[in-house]
């Protein structure tokens, strides 16, 4: 069941979305090499509870930690630890918080150093399948129609979509209906409405669409061991079309 947003709703997911979008530019700020995936995680941690928040990871579904945290081939849901970044990792990062009973969920992958020619590329265009999706997400429109342009935009640059993991509606909860696969076809699916607010988040590997997971029972990595990268945004469709809840805000 699709839950939609009143306008006063949206202006709360607004207010989660931009303290989640500072949290996320500070985490980018620091990962530099040498510095750990838990000093971020506990750094995200203290941010969203300073702004009042609660971080909406911390024991989901059991998840330990407050950011999920994936190098090169992990693609998502890595655990936090003691692992050092270097010069040339690709990390993606994943956090959500709730303000007010709703939640906001966001992230990116950032390149640690000068990364290399493949996975510089893998990292823009997983950037801009997530900005075309976006683009779709238009009253009138069908989920298929954000699904078919990111993996459209995916498959012309010879990268694939993870299949096993798609976005979602959010509100009340992080995960939502409907879901929304960075695969399909356009003009099927459900069809989108005002006070819809989606979460959308490209995976996308280097090599084979294929994943597994680790024996963390959390990290999923490529099963080919190729690079992969992630970007997500929370997204309201409004009848002005589009609107980025998760961008920091003057
Ligand atoms: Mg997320
Ligand atoms: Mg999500």
């Amino acid at each position: 069941m699709i839950i939609y947003k009143s306008k006063a709703e949206i202006d709360l997911m607004r207010e989660a979305g931009s303290i989640l979008a500072e949290a996320l530019q500070r985490l980018q700020d620091m990962a530099a090499p040498g510095i750990t995936l838990l000093e971020l995680d506990r750094e995200a941690d203290r941010f969203i509870r300073s702004r009042g928040c609660i971080p909406g990871f911390v024991g989901y579904q059991g998840f330990p930690n407050s950011i999920c945290t994936s190098v090169n081939d992990q693609v998502v849901h890595g655990i936090p630890n003691h692992r050092k970044l270097r010069e040339g990792d690709l990390l993606s990062l994943d956090c959500g918080l709730i303000h007010q009973g709703f939640w906001a969920d966001a992230g990116l992958t950032v390149g640690i150093g000068k990364l290399s020619p493949l996975a510089q590329r893998l990292l823009e265009v997983t950037r801009e399948s997530l900005a075309i999706g976006i683009e779709q997400a238009q009253v009138g429109n069908r989920i298929g129609d954000i699904s078919a342009a990111i993996q459209g935009h995916v498959e012309a640059a010879g990268f694939n979509v993870v299949r096993q993991f798609v976005g979602h509606g959010i509100g009340r909860d992080m995960h939502e209906d409907p879901q929304v696969p960075n695969f399909g076809i356009a003009g099927r699916g459900p069809l989108l409405k005002a006070g819809m607010v989606l979460a959308i988040e490209p995976m996308v590997n280097a090599g084979g669409p294929d994943v597994a997971l680790l024996g963390d029972g959390w990290t999923v990595v490529t099963v080919d061991h190729s690079l992969s990268a992630y970007f997500e945004h929370s997204v309201a469709i409004t009848p002005d079309g589009p609107e980025i809840l998760t961008q920091v805000r003057p």
